[in-house]
This record gives C-alpha cells, sequence and structure tokens, in this order.
C-alpha cells in the first residue's frame, strides 16, 4: 500500500462518525496493510511516528507549514495564507493549492529548481514515515530550515489528498475522531470479523500500549503472538485503578482481610530502571512516567538520584506516588504544589525549593520476572528487598506517626498495615486525613495486578467532600460557551463536561461548570484548552443539541470537579436511554441521563487520560449509593 491509498481510507474515516464504520474501515485498512507497515500506519493514525508515550514531537507549527507549502508548491507565504484563512483548514488549504498548481504545470515545472530525494508521487508509507522521523528527530541550529525543506520535498511529489495529511500529520491535526481502543476494536475485525479477541488484545496492550507494537505483532503472528508480550523496562504499564466504596464494612464484606495504605495526594509515579554494567556508564537508564504515561523523568532529578542509590536489582519497574512537602516544616502540600515541579525551567531550583519524597507500593517487573500475575503479599515482599530505606535523624517523622521511620529517604514505603479490623482502617483513615492525604486504599491480599483495569484488587475510601455526595468525580472538558458580561474578558462563559462510557467508547455529558473559577482559574482554563479547539464534534462525543458549546474541544483536558448531588436529567447523555416513539420516527428519552447540582471545579487533572475520567458505571453506582 501507498500513501496515496492510505489517504483514501483517511478520508473515509474524517467523513464518517459512527464508531462501527470507524472500526470496519480500519480493519480493512489492516487487512491490505503489511505486518512491516500496519505498525507505522497506528502511529500515523495517531499523527505521530513513536508511541503515545515517548516524547517525540514533529515541532512544526502553522507558520512553518506554510513556508514548507509554498516552498513546495513555489508559490508566495502571502498565498498560502490567504486560502488556508478562507477554508479554515491548513490541509484543506494545501490539497487545494496543489490541485490548483497541478492544473497549471507549476509545481511540476520547479521540480528541477530544487532538487528532490523523492521522486514518485505513489509515495510509499514507509518513504514517508522515514521521512516524518527524520523531520521529528531535527533539533538545534538550523532544524527549522532542514524541517520545512523536508516537508516541502513531500508536498512536491504527493498527489492532492496526501497533501491534505501530509500537512495534517506533523501540525497533530488528524482529529479522526477514535481512541486506542477502537483501534484494538478492529485489530479483533481484521482477525476474525467480530470484536471477540477485543478483550486478549486489549490485555496485552495495558502491559505494552504501544499500538504499533501490537498491532505488528497479531498482524505477524496472530493471537498466538500475544501471549508473548511481557512488560519491557522503558515502556510503560498501563496502572492499576481502584473502584470506591464509603466505608471500612463495605471493603471487608468486598474482599476481606486486606493490606490497607494511606492514599498519598500526589501524583502517581512508574519508575523504570536499568542500572548500569560495570563501567558502561552509557546503559544506565531511567524513566519515570505518570499515570497518562506522559515521560516525567525531568521533573524529578531528584528521585532519580535516590532510584539509583535505593534500588538493588539491575532491571526494574515499581510504582509509587511522589509528594512534595515543606522543607522547614516537613509537612505535605497538595497535589497541585507537587506540580509546580512541571515548570519546566529551574527544576534544580524547585527540587531545593519543594523538595519530594516518593511513597512506593507496587513492584510490577524485575530482573526478567514480570511481577503482574503475582499476588499483592508476593509483589510487596520483593519491593521491600529491592528497594533499601535508611534513617535520618534530620527528619523527624513528623509526617509518620506510627514511628515508621524511614523518612530519610527520599523513597520511603508507602503506610501500610494488614487488618480486617475496622477501627484500624478508621484510625488510618484518620491519620491520613490529618496528614493532609486523601484518605485510605484497601488491596486485595491475594489480588494481582490489574494493569489498565479499575477492578475490585483495590478500593479507596476518599475523605468527605459533602454531605450527599463523598467524592470528587474527573470529568472531560469537550467544550466551552463563550462569555457574557464580566466573562466576556475571559472568552469563557461555561464550560461542557462529561464522564467515560466504556462499553460505547464515548464520552457522555454530566454538567456544565461556570460558577465558582477564579479569575486565575479561568486564565488557566484559556491556555489549556488552545491546542484542542476543534471545528467539529469530536466522534467519540454524545452530546444533546440543547447543550451544543460555541467551541468544541478535542479529548485531552480532565479536570476534578465536587458537587453536592447526583440527580436525573433528560439533557444530559450519561446513562440516558433513547426510545423510538410508535412512529417510528423520533426519539424520546426512555431513562433520563445523570447531572451534577451545583458543580465546582477543583483542580486539574494534567495527569489524567480522557479515558481515566470517571465512568458512567461510576456514576451510576454512586447514584444509587448516595445518601445512604
Ligand atoms: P483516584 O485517582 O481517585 O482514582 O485514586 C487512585 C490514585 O491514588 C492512584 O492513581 C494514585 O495516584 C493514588 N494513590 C495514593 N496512594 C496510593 C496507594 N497507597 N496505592 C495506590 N494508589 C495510591
Amino acid at each position: 500500500m501507498n500513501f496515496a491509498e492510505l489517504s483514501t481510507y483517511f478520508e473515509r474515516l474524517e467523513k464518517t462518525t459512527s464508531r462501527n464504520t470507524i472500526t470496519e474501515i480500519l480493519a480493512e485498512l489492516f487487512k491490505k496493510s503489511t505486518p512491516d507497515a500496519i505498525g507505522k500506519i497506528c502511529y500515523l493514525l495517531q499523527g505521530r511516528v513513536v508511541p503515545l508515550f515517548e516524547p517525540i514531537e514533529f515541532g512544526v507549527a502553522d507558520k512553518m507549514m506554510m513556508r514548507a507549502i509554498a516552498l513546495g508548491l513555489s508559490i508566495e507565504v502571502k498565498t498560502v495564507n490567504d486560502v488556508f484563512k478562507k477554508l479554515g483548514d491548513i490541509g484543506s488549504a494545501a490539497e487545494f493549492l496543489k490541485k490548483a498548481g497541478k492544473k497549471s504545470h507549476l509545481a511540476q515545472q520547479t521540480f528541477l529548481d530544487v532538487g528532490n530525494t523523492i521522486k514518485n508521487e505513489k509515495l510509499p508509507i514507509t518513504d514517508v514515515f522515514d521521512h516524518f522521523v527524520k523531520i521529528a528527530k531535527s533539533t538545534g541550529p538550523g532544524s527549522q530550515d532542514e524541517k520545512i525543506k523536508l516537508l516541502a520535498e513531500l508536498i512536491r511529489v504527493a498527489e492532492p489528498l496526501s497533501v491534505r495529511y501530509l500537512v495534517r500529520i506533523p501540525l497533530g491535526k488528524m482529529r479522526l475522531g477514535f481512541s486506542d481502543m477502537t483501534i484494538l476494536d478492529a485489530l479483533s475485525w481484521m482477525l476474525k470479523g467480530d470484536k471477540s479477541y477485543k478483550k486478549k488484545i486489549e490485555a496485552a496492550y495495558n502491559v505494552r500500549p504501544d499500538l504499533g507494537y501490537i498491532a505488528q505483532t497479531v498482524k505477524a503472528r496472530g493471537m498466538d503472538g500475544l501471549r508473548h508480550v511481557t512488560p519491557k523496562v522503558g515502556t510503560p504499564i498501563m496502572m492499576a485503578r481502584a473502584n470506591r466504596l464509603t466505608s471500612a464494612v463495605e471493603i471487608f464484606e468486598k474482599i476481606g482481610k486486606c493490606a490497607v495504605e494511606y492514599k498519598y495526594d500526589g501524583l502517581r509515579l512508574q519508575v523504570h530502571y536499568v542500572k548500569s554494567e560495570k563501567r558502561k556508564a552509557k546503559s544506565e537508564k531511567i524513566k519515570m512516567f505518570s499515570r497518562n504515561l506522559e515521560d516525567v523523568t525531568p521533573m524529578f532529578p531528584d528521585i532519580a538520584e535516590a532510584v539509583k542509590l535505593q534500588t538493588e536489582a539491575d532491571e526494574v519497574i515499581f510504582e509509587g506516588e511522589v509528594v512534595a512537602y515543606n522543607p522547614k516544616t516537613h509537612v505535605f502540600v497538595p497535589f497541585q504544589e507537587t506540580m509546580q515541579r512541571k515548570r519546566k525551567y529551574d527544576i534544580a531550583a524547585k527540587a531545593l525549593e519543594i523538595p519530594v519524597k516518593l511513597f512506593v507500593f507496587e513492584l510490577l517487573y524485575v530482573d526478567g520476572i514480570s511481577y503482574l500475575t503475582k499476588t499483592y503479599e508476593e509483589r510487596k515482599k520483593k519491593l521491600k528487598l529491592i528497594i533499601k530505606t535508611f534513617k535520618d535523624s534530620r527528619f523527624p517523622p513528623k509526617a509518620d506517626r506510627r514511628g515508621n521511620d524511614t523518612t530519610g529517604s527520599t523513597i520511603v514505603y508507602a503506610q501500610e498495615k494488614v487488618t480486617q479490623n475496622e477501627t484500624d482502617v478508621e484510625d488510618m483513615f484518620a491519620e491520613s486525613v490529618s496528614l493532609h492525604f486523601e484518605g485510605i486504599i484497601a488491596k486485595k491480599l491475594d489480588g494481582v495486578y490489574e494493569a489498565g483495569i479499575r477492578g475490585w484488587n483495590w478500593i479507596k475510601f476518599k475523605k468527605a467532600m459533602s454531605k450527599k455526595l463523598n467524592d470528587t468525580l474527573d470529568v472531560l472538558v469537550m467544550g466551552y460557551t463563550l462569555g457574557e458580561g464580566k466573562r466576556t474578558a475571559f472568552g469563557v462563559g461555561q464550560f461542557l463536561t462529561g464522564v467515560y462510557d466504556q462499553k460505547q467508547d464515548k464520552f457522555m455529558t454530566v454538567t456544565k461548570i461556570g460558577t465558582g473559577l477564579t479569575d486565575e482559574q479561568f486564565r488557566e482554563f484559556i491556555k489549556r484548552v488552545h491546542k484542542l479547539k476543534s471545528k467539529e464534534k469530536p466522534a467519540t462525543y454524545e452530546v444533546d443539541t440543547l447543550l451544543t458549546p460555541d467551541v468544541w474541544l478535542m479529548p485531552g483536558l480532565v479536570v476534578e470537579v465536587s458537587s453536592d448531588e447526583i440527580t436525573r436529567s433528560a439533557v444530559h447523555t450519561a446513562g440516558r436511554v433513547m426510545e423510538k416513539s410508535k412512529s417510528g420516527k423520533a426519539f424520546s428519552v426512555k431513562t433520563p441521563g445523570f447531572a451534577l447540582r451545583f458543580p465546582r471545579l477543583e483542580k486539574f487533572r494534567d495527569d489524567k487520560r480522557p479515558e481515566d475520567a470517571t465512568t458512567v458505571t461510576e456514576i451510576d453506582s454512586l447514584f444509587k449509593k448516595q445518601g445512604q
């Protein structure tokens, strides 16, 4: 398959919003691809050349792209800009200009002028991919011109439809409106003509969330190939998540005697470490990932140092929660302050100003052995052999009333007690909250590590936020209305948010939020949504027409909200069931959806992916439990 043919698939995908049709088109595309190309196609579908967790970006902005188009088509940048303004989409503008140029033979004439390393207008996918890799990897002085030249070469030889996508991919504007889950469905369809392999494929993907690798493996070796998918140091594992309950009694009913740990209020970190071989300092590798698989290694140079000092294994993957503390008082500070480390500059200064501790609680892999399928008890036992902690008299264990004095090290164990006693749980809960943490997490003693799953092996019990609804929710920001009155200054009135419907891989609305934001939060909001704006409603959104916002946003920003109560609503789509009227033409509401009463923004959750938002199933169970 060449890039021109691939572009016809992109176009078909762009035109449809039905998830089933998207899955079928993808399956057809995957059937036609070779094992060699399928992985690359998967990355290109996401507008990338590497898996999502690798921080390699194209580094191409609209202005640069306009110069590349102008160079590739031998026209003025101003012409490109004018057409772009008219059409509102730079990919379509380039396609239009390419067509116009073809007619006038303008482009062909200029081939001679600039020289070209690519000749064929039926570009092979691998050539485009390799070219894109070069573009993404080109950095430093002169890289802008280099990137423009490489892009221009592609634009010059490709046919018009291909040009549309050659321009959109590096700009991150593919916006095909489906998530990795749909691609996994399509892989099952490719093999079997239905979704029955999806669960198994997804389980492998949760261990190695690299779509290209998974696609290539099933294409080359079928479902059997997936049996060999094991953790790989350097590739993040999808993190296990917790279900929620609201009392010790409920927890014991569900999982019996269990390990109760503090629920720290910081940032989840998955640490990947390879010790250097003798005299080969370069072979040492360390990477740290957040929950949304973002590589956050540069944020925590002090933890990297501690990992080298405190880890006794050659190759290891483990997890913990990183929490910042005030160096004078040794009191732990809230999540938002820990996140200040995110500022890319001045990390070293920040490390002194906001020191951190990493509370470790999970072992996933060590020295060639996957611990994912081992029990909690086995994992914890081994973890304690691998991570060495030490005492430090400078650290009064003010943060730890149990006298579990390992607080001198940067890496310490999460506070833990194995129990089946209600008072123990309540004591731990109260201690945790008094230390500014969030409550507790109970872990099933014989439970495995459920990669990427919100299962019952981990149960969270969080502190009460309000009377009826005892928990906060994580919701996806789907769009916003423009401001009125005082808010015009910010350009945002209210924003529409939704929860995740796993069964349908869709986002369903649950509330609009507008009141109670500080000016600072409004400004933050604008900054964060800037890159997510979309001309059309993303295909994964289900929104009642009454709630159509002025500006749609692609899935990207998750926020934590508190609210007084979950109520029923006919306009929100979360949990709503529609039925056909007797005439069979119109639809009416059979069961209303869920909505939030008095929603308030608590914080921006940069560490969560859209699919990590609260699910419809969770809202349903919270609704049922409410007020009990
Ligand atoms: P939630 O974000 O409310 O779903 O709660 C799960 C999160 O709690 C995890 O992703 C961790 O970031 C955090 N957490 C804090 N302490 C622990 C712990 N001891 N074990 C597991 N997760 C923890």
